[in-house]
């Protein structure tokens, strides 16, 4: 990747991702292996004006060294310094830059027992910061290749050159080429998705349903007034970033407890290091009742088995089949990537900040009025090829958002 590349890219993050801002301050994460583009990140953020930039290294194969070596009871034992960084973050409400490169099979091998039991200390710890943190501060999540990724790709390839073709597909992903301004490319972009929310949020659809020949049969009830939404958000205070890089998706949060049907992955779900494939869950009185699987049947029971509202949804998508990672035809093996490839749904946590209104209600609160809560938000791919999308109004219209996998053209005529 050279230089000039790599500096657009890192502006995009600052800028669009993040937006920093004078006097923000800033939290980076990355892998030591993409310390070029870490440092790139750091240099223009200080550029916008940050008055603080910090960056939390981690190492692949350490980690996976503690994976191996420490015992569960020593994995599960989180330290004071970890929670009082924690709790410093949730006060100071530093922007938070990902840059993720890892490993899809970082603990393939470990012990499902260990990694089950560290993820759940974990989340269920940070969980009241992350709660406090939620809608008051920008983040994105951006990726650059690693070599493991890379390889894991496009194993033909030799390390260098798989690593090489990676970053081209994720700059093409984030619309970063040479001859254009990305940050002038993102404003068109976000203006596209806004047309498109704006049409939705018009329609204010109490129901949608979703039909393919795969077996996809499947309905879920909307809130009322709960918004669709899409590219980049601002928070109340005005300040607007895009959480994602790259984006493709529009989404909600359904009423918990009201789907019904059956929905068949059309992608692979990769989670915690292992592939669920080819799998379907079927719905009844909004919950998860059934599921098959071919492969990984026993991720998928331990995800669905996480808690109350890991069996119910927190997310719908509308990705087009069109959408530039799709056409790529590459499986990324990462959920930045293969969720804006296709139409999705996610198990479990829904987005409190699109109840309007959220600011003033708690979490408790915002669960009894239909926005799903759980330890997890896993998605999973359901866009076919031939998938339709009916939305319902109030009185019962029925209006189509999707046909054969893409927008409407009814739907597009209108906006
Ligand atoms: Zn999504």
């Amino acid at each position: 990747m050279n230089k000039t590349m790599l500096k657009k890219y890192a502006r995009l993050i600052v800028r669009v991702g993040a937006n920093v801002q004078r006097g923000s301050r800033v939290v980076v994460y990355a892998d030591v292996e993409r310390a070029d583009l870490a440092a790139e990140v750091v240099r223009d953020a200080y550029r916008c004006g940050a008055s603080h930039v910090a960056v939390e290294w981690s190492h692949d194969e350490i980690t996976r060294m503690h994976y191996t070596h420490r015992m569960t009871d020593v994995m599960t034992e989180i330290p004071r310094w970890e929670k009082e960084k924690m709790k410093d973050m949730a006060e100071r409400l530093p922007c938070r830059i990902y840059i993720e490169s890892s490993d899809p099979d970082l603990l393939r091998g470990i012990s499902q027992e260990k990694i089950r039991a560290v993820r759940a200390v974990r989340v269920k710890t940070f969980k009241p910061y992350r709660d406090q943190m939620d809608n008051r501060h920008a983040w994105t999540i951006a990726a650059a290749p690693s070599k493991a990724w890379a390889k894991k790709i496009f194993p033909d390839l030799t390390p260098g050159n798989a690593v090489e073709k990676l970053w081209d597909a994720i700059l093409k992903s984030v619309h970063v080429s040479a001859d254009t301004d990305p940050v002038k490319e993102w404003e068109k972009i976000n203006d596209a998705f806004k047309a498109k929310c704006d049409w939705l949020n018009k329609n204010a659809f109490t129901a949608m349903e979703y039909t393919s020949s795969n077996g996809t049969n499947f309905s879920v009830e909307l809130i009322p007034g709960v918004l669709w939404m899409g590219g980049g958000e601002a928070f109340l205070n005005g300040h607007f970033f895009n959480p994602n890089l790259p984006t493709e998706e529009i989404f909600t949060s359904p009423k918990a407890g009201a789907a019904s049907g059956t929905l068949v992955s059309t992608k692979p779900l990769s989670y915690s290091g292992q592939l669920i494939e080819n799998f379907s869950i079927t719905f009844a009185q909004g919950k998860a009742v059934s599921w098959t699987a071919e492969q990984g049947k026993e991720m998928l029971d331990q995800l669905l088995g996480m808690d109350e509202g890991a069996k119910m949804l927190g997310e719908l998508a509308l990705v087009p089949k069109t959408s530039p990672i799709n056409q790529s035809g590459i499986l990324f093996y990462n959920t930045l990537f293969d969720e804006n490839a296709s139409c999705h749904v996610a198990l479990g946590s829904g987005f409190t900040n699109l109840y309007p209104g959220f600011e003033h209600l708690t979490r408790a609160e915002l669960t009894e009025r239909g926005i799903n809560d759980s330890l997890i938000h896993v998605d999973f791919m359901i866009g076919a090829d031939d998938l339709t999308v009916t939305g319902i109004r109030a009185d019962g219209t029925r209006v189509k958002v999707f046909e054969h996998g893409d927008w409407a053209e009814s739907m597009l005529a209108e906006l």
